[in-house]
């Protein structure tokens, strides 16, 4: 691919934000592999061509296309968007045409990078004349990830509803494959199982999604469930359980993370992730925490117009939230009818810790406020250990491990903090195998928590 240097920013503009995505191949990169996978397919069920783009392979043409002050997220999926143009660009040849495609990157409002990440990357797409038509498809945090003008407009609230769903239902694989690969019989047997019911889920999600068939992905989810339980050796002794906070990407994407859930399992652990529908939920109760606040300021300075648009915002919020809690609920309550998975963190109850704790604010924003919580309430269940793993450089966990690291001495529960970048450091596997053998200490002296059935 040629590149030129561009003197012209116009196509932040023009080339970034929301288009319609009907005719075009829509192109996710990967962070979480379940959830992505089933994202696409929620997307193909909507008759909407999405795919999954290969990750990590163009690692090295993100860091080539980009000055090192990035975040690292924002490199590895710079590289993985080079990566499938290059190879999509040798396959097709002269039939190879930008306008077909719709990149997705989404954003946030701040107060960190992650807005950012979709205007450099277009700097960079623009450096290549051949690549200047493709859009790149964006949803923000400023509206609560609204789909309004992506699809039409009498399938939003369906699409809306199944995409939901499915972020549940691959937060619930995620949760089953860390609980029963600690106990597998066989070395393997668990990645194996996994990629077969990813790809049968998906299948659920494309088929039965668009006729919004909730009870019958949930009967496929329940024969996925029970052949996963089979995986597990009943003589293998409960390990020490550790929870993960952190940036969402990293603490999501394997390569990025350099496999730190295996690496964290290999010295003896059993661990469980933050969730991706978290994320999600809190996005949904900030948008509700901010519409109340704006609408209190405008009562008090009177002004009606902006008292109702306000009241409009609150209604939206509080029953998008009250539905995702009550889904989310729901399909918890039925997986742990059949495995003790632990359940999910409630966001309310996240930002009740950290006013009880006084540490941090939500109105500061950002996931520092579910980390630092998080971190608590793995401590307050009796988890054996707490790792936080961001980005090198990462704001929000920068001050999260400056905030919690002196509070977790004090309890004296493990914790570690696991900065990456695309450097691979002897040491950091060093780190981790002295935390396990403090979290082992942990476990003998205040043995674990059960996770329960429903
Ligand atoms: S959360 Fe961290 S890695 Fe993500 S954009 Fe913000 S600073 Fe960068």
């Amino acid at each position: 691919m040629e590149h030129e240097n561009i003197n012209t920013f116009k196509s932040l503009v023009n080339n970034v934000g929301r288009f319609n995505l009907s005719n075009k191949t829509v192109l996710f990169p990967e962070m979480n592999r379940i959830g992505c996978n089933l994202l696409a397919a929620t997307f193909r069920g909507f008759d909407i061509n999405a795919m999954v783009m290969e990750t990590h392979k163009g690692i090295d043409l993100g860091l080539e296309y980009s000055s090192g002050k990035e975040c690292y997220p924002c490199q590895v999926t710079l590289g993985d968007i080079l990566y499938f143009l290059k190879k999509e660009m040798e396959r097709m040849g002269n039939d190879f045409n930008p306008d077909d495609y719709i990149y997705f990157m989404p954003e946030a409002d701040g107060p960190c990078r992650f807005g950012m990440y979709n205007k450099y990357q277009r700097i960079v797409l623009d450096s290549f004349p051949q690549l200047e038509n493709l859009k790149i498809g964006s949803l923000s945090t400023e509206d609560g990830y609204s789909l309004h003008g992506i699809v039409a407009e009498d399938v939003v609230a369906d699409l809306r509803k199944v995409t939901y769903f499915s972020i549940i239902v691959a937060d619930i694989l995620d949760r089953l494959l860390w609980r029963i690969r600690p106990y597998e019989r066989q070395r393997g047997m668990a990645d194996e199982f996994i990629e077969k019911a990813m790809r049968n889920m998906a299948d659920a999600f494309e088929t039965r999604g668009p006729k919004r068939d909730f009870k019958g992905i949930l009967k496929r989810l329940e024969e996925a469930i029970k052949e996963g339980k089979m995986i597990m050796d009943p003589n293998i002794p409960p390990k020490p359980l550790i929870g993960i906070v952190g940036e969402i990407y990293l603490r999501s994407h394997v390569h990025s993370n350099q496999d730190l859930i295996k690496t964290l399992e290999r010295y003896g652990a059993e661990v469980v992730n933050a969730s991706i529908a978290e994320w999600v939920n809190y996005i949904t109760y900030s948008k509700l925490k901010e519409a109340k606040s704006k609408f209190m300021l405008n009562i008090k300075q009177f002004r009606p117009d902006r008292i109702i648009r306000y009241l409009k915002d609150i209604a939206r919020f509080s029953s998008e939230l009250f539905y995702q809690e009550w889904r989310q609920k729901q399909v918890y309550r039925f997986a742990k009818t059949l495995i003790d998975i632990p359940n999910d963190h409630k966001v309310a109850h996240l930002e009740e810790i950290l006013r009880e704790e006084d540490l941090f604010s939500f109105d500061v924003g950002t996931e520092a406020c579910l980390s630092i919580s998080g971190i608590l309430q793995y401590a307050r269940e009796g988890y054996n250990g707490v790792v936080n793993v961001y980005p090198f450089t990462c704001m929000p966990s920068t001050a999260t491990s400056a905030v919690i690291g002196p509070v977790m001495n004090g309890l004296g529960v493990p914790y570690l903090d696991t900065p990456y970048d695309s450097s691979i450091q002897p040491y950091r596997e060093a780190a981790i195998r002295t935390f396990m053998y403090q979290a082992h200490q942990h476990m003998e002296r205040n043995g674990r928590k059960r996770h329960g059935f429903a």
